[in-house]
């Protein structure tokens, strides 16, 4: 099975961000049991989020493959989308904790 990392999942009436294991499906709640592989198979370094539940991060097509633990990733990533100090990281943080109530 092969799906998207970033996905949006519904359930409880709304539609909430997840982020999926690209190889088995899995639906990844712990961003340090999962990590980030970097492809290059057409050109431009790819990535791939890869959980490390189901092996599928230490899978012989991905475990030579440089790659970052997923927390890691999701921080810099973070960081080169304007989001770098805490104060902001915790305005983010507080707008998300409002969407997911309200939905
Ligand atoms: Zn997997």
């Amino acid at each position: 099975m092969s799906a998207a990392g970033f996905v949006m999942v519904r359930g409880g009436g709304r539609n909430t961000p997840r982020l999926v294991c690209e190889r088995c499906g899995e639906v990844i709640d712990d961003a340090g049991m999962a990590g980030v592989a970097h492809t290059r198979e057409d050109g431009p370094v790819a990535v791939r989020v890869l959980c490390k539940v189901n092996h599928c991060l230490s899978s012989p097509e991905f475990r030579c493959l440089p790659w970052m633990e997923l927390r890691h990733f999701l921080v810099y990533l973070l960081h080169n989308s304007g989001i770098k100090t805490v104060e902001q990281f915790a305005e983010a943080v507080e707008q998300a904790d409002m969407l997911a109530l309200t939905g």
